[in-house]
């Protein structure tokens, strides 16, 4: 079995019918989620996006915030939504630590790898927030990182959607999910599972990524005790 895994769940996941914000309800079922997994022996590191409240491309669109300072204000939003999913773990009793790439030791751990495995190695489970660090990257490419630097056997992208189609799946009835395909296919544009630089260090690293539905009760945990039924597998 996976012992070890980095779940990365999008910051527009949190955010429900609203569009924005965090939904307590959907926090709740994800910290469920990520129980059933410490409760069956799996360390979880977890990565969460910050596209509910900001995005560096489109907060610097009309170019009055400059795209360095708005990537930074993303970083930030993902932090809001580490706290929260901090919470809500310890809110289903598990234990729970947020370590950031920026430092904010009010707040967070500064992200120290070995103390992320020692945490790991206790049970907990560790957030990974401000994504790498660094402007002009996504928290695709800061999970494939730390999912890597933890020693992750797989980073499971939670998702709305089963896994990767041949097309899209909303618009055509033919449309074919994959059960695996390669790095350099999920690079081509039609399909983008991740930005180019997360999917190329995943490919260096041999890490493999599972899509899969985070709105499907259980499915996390069945992916990593071997149940590839409901995902797509890059690798
Ligand atoms: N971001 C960044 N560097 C990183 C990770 C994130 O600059 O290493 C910024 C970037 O502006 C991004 C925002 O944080 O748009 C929110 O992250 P992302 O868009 O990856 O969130 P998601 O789409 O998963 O909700």
């Amino acid at each position: 079995m996976n012992k070890r895994v980095l779940v990365k769940f999008s910051g527009e996941a949190l955010a429900g019918a609203e569009g924005y914000g965090i939904d307590t309800q959907i926090l709740d079922y994800i910290a469920e989620e990520i129980k059933s997994l410490v409760e069956n022996g799996i360390e979880v590191g977890i990565v969460i996006g910050g596209g509910n409240i900001i995005r560096g491309v489109t907060a610097a669109a009309d170019g009055v915030i400059k795209r360095t300072s708005a990537d930074y204000m993303g970083m930030l939003g993902t932090v809001i939504n580490g706290i929260a999913m901090q919470e809500a773990l310890e809110y289903k009793g598990l234990s729970a630590r947020l370590q950031t790439a920026i430092k904010m030791e009010q707040i967070a751990e500064p992200f120290i790898v070995r103390k992320a495995v020692r945490h790991l190695e206790k049970g907990r489970v560790v957030i990974f927030g401000a994504g790498t660090g660094n402007p002009y990257f996504t928290t695709d490419t800061g999970a494939t990182l730390r999912a890597t630097e933890i020693g992750a056997s797989m980073l499971i992208k939670a998702t709305k959607v089963d896994g990767v189609y041949d097309k899209d799946p909303m618009k055509y009835t033919d449309a074919v999910k994959y059960d695996t395909l390669s790095y350099d296919k999920a690079l081509e544009d039609h399909i983008k599972v991740m930005d180019d630089t997360a999917i190329a260090l995943a490919k260096d690293n041999k890490l493999p990524i599972v899509v899969a539905n985070m709105n499907e009760k259980g499915n996390l945990l069945a992916i990593i005790k071997g149940d590839y039924s409901k995902c797509s597998i890059v690798k």
